[in-house]
């Protein structure tokens, strides 16, 4: 069966960390539109170019060139199963392209989450700039102090986990991301996830969601 989710949530929220367990459990793709764009970014390609500026002050890059990045990555062989959209869509144009060009989104799980706990969980989350593995130094440390636990290399604090940015992406968030809950909602795909629980808890209750309602799927 083919199985096309999406994870919705401002950051901070856990989609990164969630997705992993999800496209473990469920055997499909994980595709993090915030990855692509950091690998096209290291790799100085040209939407790389594009793309950076906006990334490091909190704004969202512009819709067209994430539509043609998605389209492209979900055409490929690897998805005929299913994948996993972890920062896509983010707004209500992204969302509306998708259900017109296809493959239709089936579920969209939704991290609801106070704005307070996620400034307090961003500012103490560290990411392996070489892997993209993400800790928390107070709630998911890496077993050795500022170290992969995947490949060892140092961590790091992304440009955009800074105090002032952080504050600039919730806000983006509010206006152009969360619109997208009600859409959802509408067209009867949305799940609703606690994402304030610990981590253990947060997946026992999406791995419910999505065995319950894949199981009834439309
Ligand atoms: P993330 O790792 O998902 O928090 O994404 C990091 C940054 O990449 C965001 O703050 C945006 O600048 C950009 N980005 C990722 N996904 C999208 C998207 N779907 N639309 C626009 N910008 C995006």
């Amino acid at each position: 069966m083919n199985l096309n989710l999406s994870i919705l949530g401002p950051p901070g929220s856990g989609k990164g960390t969630q997705a992993s367990g999800i496209v473990e459990k469920f055997g499909v793709v994980h595709i993090s539109t915030g990855d692509m764009l950091r690998e096209a970014v290291r790799n100085k390609t040209a939407l790389g170019e594009k793309a950076q500026g906006f990334m490091n002050s909190g704004q969202l890059v512009p819709d067209e060139l994430i539509i043609a990045m998605v389209q492209e990555r979900i055409q490929r062989a690897d998805c005929a199963k299913g994948f996993l959209l972890d920062g896509f869509p983010r707004t209500i144009p992204q969302a509306q392209k998708l259900d017109e060009l296809g493959p239709r989104l089936d579920w969209v799980l939704s991290m609801e989450i106070s704005e307070e706990e996620c400034v307090k969980r961003l500012c103490s989350r560290k990411s392996c700039p070489q892997c993209s593995a993400t800790y928390n130094v107070l709630t998911n440390p890496p077993k050795k102090t500022n170290q992969c636990d995947r490949c060892d290399s140092a961590l790091v604090q992304r440009p955009d986990d800074r105090p002032e940015t952080v504050l600039a992406r919730l806000k983006v968030y509010n206006d152009q991301t969360a619109p997208l809950i009600d859409y959802f909602r509408k067209t009867n795909r949305l799940l609703s996830v606690n994402a304030s629980l610990s981590l253990e808890a947060v997946c026992k209750q999406i791995n419910n969601l999505l065995q319950s309602n894949v199981s009834s799927q439309k």
